[in-house]
């Protein structure tokens, strides 16, 4: 279904884990980002674009490598796909195992062929930019949930991609690392100054619109991982810290698993 939609953007939320796809209309080019989840909910993102790209090029950025957000790349296989310079170097089989498990358990056949993409452009630096006619588009480092993750910022339009951060529905999965964790949501005072942002885009969740709503989810998320860490450390409860969130009876096995991930962390100092 669409979540929001205006003359330059439209998301699209899939009924599985309110997955967000992204598609941004300039002047200069279309822009899909993660197009996802359930093979006829990429069917309709595919036939949006079809209807309006015209003759302007297509670029499909590709947040981090988790399934849920390369699963529809096969679909657009004219796209210049942008990603991390780490995304690169996965292991496709370890990324698309999940997905295959996922298909199997739920018995979905998918109509373009599931394959972990070929990245055109390699972001390996913050702050790296591609211009293409009057739109700019502004990349930077998001690590943290996973170690393979960007942040895009489309200008002038003000819309930020933030993949797997700064969601409304998800506390922070803290995949790989919870010091990336912090600094990733760290930049975002940085990011806001530097860039006027109207729209923030969660891979997971709602559209935040303005500099309120983000800087909440910012200080939500950072006070979740200190909070957690504390009790880790001191071997005390920690359930309350997702009270506030929904979707209880999945959201707590993904709580459970940041317990584990601090506990072998805290192991390591
Ligand atoms: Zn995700």
């Amino acid at each position: 279904m669409i979540q929001y939609t205006d003359k330059h953007l439209t998301v699209f939320e899939s009924q599985i884990y309110k997955t967000t796809s992204t598609i941004i209309e300039t002047e200069d080019c279309v822009i899909v980002a993660d197009p996802c989840l359930l093979p006829s909910e990429i069917g309709e993102i595919r036939e949006h674009v079809v209807r309006v790209k015209g003759n302007r090029p297509l670029y499909l950025i590709l947040t981090h490598s988790d399934w849920d957000h390369v699963v529809g790349a096969g679909a657009f296989p004219d796209a210049t796909v942008i990603a991390s310079a780490a995304f690169r170097s996965k292991k496709p089989e370890e990324i698309l195992e999940p997905l295959r498990a996922f298909d199997d358990q739920y018995y979905i056949d998918r109509n373009w062929p599931v394959r972990y993409p070929d990245v055109d452009v390699a972001v390996a630096k913050d702050g790296e930019r591609l211009i293409v006619g009057g739109t700019t588009l502004t990349f930077y480092e998001a690590k943290g949930h996973t170690d393979d993750g960007i942040f895009a910022i489309v200008e002038p339009l003000g819309i930020w991609i933030a993949g797997d951060y700064l969601s409304n529905v998800e506390f922070p999965f803290i995949g790989s690392s919870s010091k990336d964790y912090v600094e990733t949501l760290k930049k975002t005072e940085m990011i806001l100054s530097k860039h006027p942002i109207n729209a923030l885009i969660p891979g997971h969740g709602h559209i935040a619109f303005g500099k309120e709503e983000i800087m909440k989810r910012k200080n939500d998320g950072l006070l979740y991982i200190a909070s957690l860490k504390q009790a880790v450390r001191a071997n005390a409860e920690h359930d309350h810290l997702i009270a506030g969130y929904p979707y209880k009876r999945g959201l707590k096995a993904c709580h459970e698993e940041n317990v584990q991930f601090l506990m072998k962390e805290l192991a390591k100092e």
